[in-house]
């Protein structure tokens, strides 16, 4: 990048910082990817330049026409790996695409079901400092209390009760398999729609490793940059019926100038999806999960919902006698990297949590494979029996730094 480092050479050694943190470190953040390089090239192109209120062939501006282009090759892909009837890919990010999605189909004060962020809900499905808890009347479900699973008898219930609307289904945190049929049944029950948030599992859908909310969905949302491994970025999937609310309601409902350069990296992410190696990575992110997941079993510790069917899970750190934060603190004080995280009817508070989240989707990238898996899990566990001793902290940072050098990502 020598233009940026002639012009502003403090923002260009920052970059360079963060690809370091980046090479040089294992990152188990759920949410988090390494976005190929032809992404990032398209997402760093001229494409920023272009002002394209509106959609393909109805533009507030002129000189949309390779833009249109590009949009259009956009949508018709997405629409092919989802095998959608309808996608609007301009949303900026997931929160954006959820909101557009209660734009179009709600007003406000109406009711609306979701799952908790503490059972693994995401802060759009209803949390009372998010928009969405403020302008509708959001009632949350959690997962069942021995089993850590969806209950779908109690969401039956509650949605018997309260008559919603809408009925949300995904999670930000959930490790088992979602049953999207089911969902379908009890939103028709009593004449709900129903959204899906893929943003987590979208990867996973994409490459048929999770059965897709497509089909039983009306509203399907989605961030690009978790498992699909894109660029930053949200999208929606509709039926043709709800096309045009939809559209609106993200522009000019809600947003702007879409942003053409990460439209043309979403096209591209899109394009790598349909490739037959990216059904491979995708099934390599849930061995990993599966293999890291057994070895902290083996090794005594307690895994919210006790299996993971994607590419991530959550640890119980209570029986450690440890909490969320303490163990994110120890594990970056070592170069490894996780999030604290609520797990279901938490004691702790969310900033303190009983729980971490630990995912497999950019240790995949870097083409780790099971046995890395295990070696990591040890390395955390012993990291987490020794927080205090600084000489084994020390060590084992000294670890992850040489075994990172053997996984170049791009
Ligand atoms: N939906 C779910 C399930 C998520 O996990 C997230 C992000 O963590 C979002 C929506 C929001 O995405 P963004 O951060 O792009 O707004």
């Amino acid at each position: 990048m020598e233009a940026l480092k002639r012009a502003d050479s403090a923002i260009n050694e920052l970059i360079d910082k963060e690809f370091h943190r980046l090479e040089s470190t294992i990152n188990l953040i759920a949410s988090e990817n390494y976005c190929p390089l032809p992404v990032r090239e398209a997402v760093g192109s001229i494409l920023t330049n272009k002002y394209a209120e509106g959609y393909p062939g109805r533009r507030y501006y002129a000189g949309c026409q390779f833009v249109d282009e590009i949009e259009n090759l956009a949508r018709d892909r997405c629409k092919t790996l989802f095998q959608a009837e309808h996608a609007n890919v301009q949303p900026h990010s997931g929160s954006q695409a959820n909101a557009a999605v209660y734009f179009a189909a709600l007003k406000p004060g109406d009711t609306v079901v979701a799952m908790s962020l503490k059972s693994g809900g995401h802060l759009t499905h209803g949390h009372p400092i998010n928009f969405s808890g403020t302008f509708y009347n959001f009632i949350n479900y959690e997962v069942d209390e021995q089993t850590q699973e969806i209950d779908y008898a109690a969401i039956q219930q509650i949605v018997t009760e309260h008559k919603p609307k809408l009925i949300v289904a995904g999670a930000s945190a959930y490790s088992r398999s979602i049953n999207f049929a089911e969902f379908r049944k009890i939103a028709d029950s009593v004449g709900a729609l129903l959204m899906v948030d893929m943003a987590h599992i979208a990867g996973l859908v994409a490459a048929h490793l999770h059965a897709s909310p497509v089909p039983y969905a009306d509203f399907v949302t989605s961030t690009t940059h978790k498992t699909l491994r894109g660029p930053r970025g949200g999208f929606i999937l509709c039926k043709k019926e709800w096309a045009a609310q939809i559209d609106r309601a993200v522009m000019p409902g809600l947003q702007g100038g879409p942003f053409m350069n990460v439209i043309a990296g979403k096209a591209v992410a899109y394009h790598l999806a349909m490739q037959p190696e990216y059904v491979e990575y995708q099934k390599q992110i849930i061995r990993n999960a599966q293999a890291l997941a057994n070895e902290f079993r083996n090794l005594g510790y307690d895994l919210v919902s006790k299996e993971t069917d994607n590419h991530l899970f959550i640890l119980d750190l209570r029986s450690k006698e440890l909490t969320g934060k303490e163990a994110e603190e120890t594990l970056e004080s070592i170069d490894i990297y996780v999030n604290r995280n609520t797990i279901p009817f938490d004691p702790q508070s969310p900033f303190v949590t009983s729980g971490i989240r630990l995912g497999t989707p950019m240790l995949t990238s870097r083409h780790m494979k099971e046995e890395q898996m295990r070696q990591i899990a040890i390395w955390i566990d012993q990291a987490l029996q020794n927080r205090n001793d600084e000489n084994i902290l020390k060590d084992l940072k000294d670890k992850v730094q040489l075994f990172c050098q053997q996984f170049p990502f791009e």
